[in-house]
């Protein structure tokens, strides 16, 4: 396969594709530090724009030489818009902002401050925090809301789109850098459930022209479930060449299923919030993947907090070479849980990561069979 292919060049350097990033809502992955994070092999993580113009706020990251050297962390950085946690807050309770074609005002609870999220100002922090992949503010929706609903975000997405390729292009030539030292631009495609509003967001964005493109709104329907139909022919949209990222995708069969139909980029805060519970991830088998069809048979889970777990002296996998799974037993592991010691969340948190990239290794070597 064409290495260009497989790889993106970004500012901080290489990331292979398919990927998985941890999401470092605040900077950091929670309980991790960068060199356990580059241990456990990963490439590149997610930060978030909603909860970082917050805290510490944008000209403390300025101060600090921006994102990569305030975390300590040399290696690409995907930022999000905003945009869909902004929804998610105002969605939750419509006293906490609204959301008109001008862009989005949030004020979050127990907070005293007003925050204005224009396409403008999106793209004017994500670049200001160095961010190697920007993500254009988006008009999110839910999938079950009504086609009028989804017709209102498509359009609004479509000029929200317009603006941040306008001022990614106005602020990228005022820094006169060569064009291949500059970050990469996403657009984020919505639509809902409807075929026909897809195919309008991902034929207008690929008009106004975008290096990638997420795939907007919820992946999941309410009970859990992926929503696959769409989601396969959203990709379709998309020419093979150009790379999507299947935002919020974390869950390991359905990164599974979503590299199969083509996505590149999956992040989610899934893995490292199940190991902060103690649910670990457990290969079923050594090296491959499952057929289509039959995914959730390539991984188990174990609960280190079940009280049998204190009698089991081996590893968490006997497919896992990370730094839990090489020193430590199931039976330490969950010693550590009951006394709540802070090394267990550091422990679980590097298994599942670890896990993570062990599946992306297998999705790589399954595109170059
Ligand atoms: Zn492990």
């Amino acid at each position: 396969m064409n290495e260009s292919k497989t790889t993106l060049h970004l500012p901080h350097g290489q990331l292979r594709l398919p990927a998985f990033l941890p999401d470092a809502t605040l900077g950091v992955v929670r309980n991790v530090d960068s060199v356990d994070l580059e241990q456990c092999g990963i490439e590149a993580v997610v930060m978030n724009t909603f909860h970082l113009m917050q805290r510490p706020g944008s000209s403390t990251i300025t101060a600090l030489g921006g994102l990569h050297n305030m975390a300590g962390w040399p290696h690409p950085i995907i930022t999000d818009s905003g945009g869909f946690q902004a929804y998610s807050l105002i969605r939750q309770n419509a006293k906490f902002g609204s959301i008109n074609d001008k862009g989005i005002t949030f004020q979050p609870e127990g907070s005293d401050r007003k925050f204005h999220l224009t396409p403008e100002k999106s793209v004017q922090l994500q670049l200001s925090y160095g961010a190697d992949i920007v993500i254009c503010l988006d008009d999110c929706t839910h999938v079950d809301d009504p086609f009028e609903t989804q017709q209102e975000s498509v359009r609004r997405t479509i000029e929200w789109a317009k603006r941040c390729k306008h001022e990614f292009q106005r602020l990228m030539q005022q820094k006169r850098l060569p064009q291949e030292q500059w970050p990469l631009l996403f657009g984020v495609i919505q639509g809902g459930g409807y075929h026909k509003l897809r195919k309008q967001c991902a034929e207008a964005l690929l008009e106004i022209g975008f290096d990638g493109f997420g795939f907007g709104g919820w992946p999941l329907d309410s009970k859990g479930q992926l929503l696959t139909d769409i989601i396969t022919y959203t990709r379709e949209l998309v020419p093979l060449e150009l790379r999507m990222h299947a935002l919020g995708v974390g869950h390991p069969a359905y990164v599974v299923e979503c590299a199969r139909m083509g996505y590149d980029i999956f992040d989610s805060a899934m893995p490292t919030r199940d190991a902060r519970h103690s649910r670990l991830y457990v290969f079923t088998t050594p090296d491959s993947l499952p057929a289509p069809g039959s995914i959730e048979k390539c991984f188990s889970y174990l609960y280190a907090n079940n009280d049998n777990a204190i009698k089991n002296d081996g590893p968490i996998s006997r497919y896992c070479d990370c730094l839990c799974c090489s020193h430590y037993s199931v039976a330490y592991l969950h010693h550590l849980f009951k006394i709540n010691d802070g090394l267990f969340l550091r422990l679980a948190t590097i298994h599942n990561l670890r896990f993570m990239v062990q599946l992306i290794e297998r999705l790589r070597a399954e595109q170059n069979e």
